[in-house]
């Protein structure tokens, strides 16, 4: 599972880094990153959580 962050959604709320911040992690502008190349099969869950409870709706599923 391959994801990215829209940098022109997000905002900053930094849900996802509180939520799984193995996968997440901030910039230097506060805006979220993706620290993975694919999202580990024992944290596919915690992505999809972290997706539903962004805010902006900015986490995207590359593939
Ligand atoms: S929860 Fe959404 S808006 Fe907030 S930092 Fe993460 S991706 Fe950006």
């Amino acid at each position: 599972m391959k994801i990215t962050v829209d940098q022109r959604l997000c905002d900053a709320h930094a849900m996802c880094v509180a939520l799984v911040p193995s996968v997440f992690g901030l910039r230097a502008d506060g805006n979220a990153e993706v620290l993975v190349d694919d999202v580990p099969s024992e944290l596919v869950d915690e992505v999809y959580l972290a997706i539903d409870s962004c805010p902006l709706r900015a986490i995207l599923i590359a593939d």
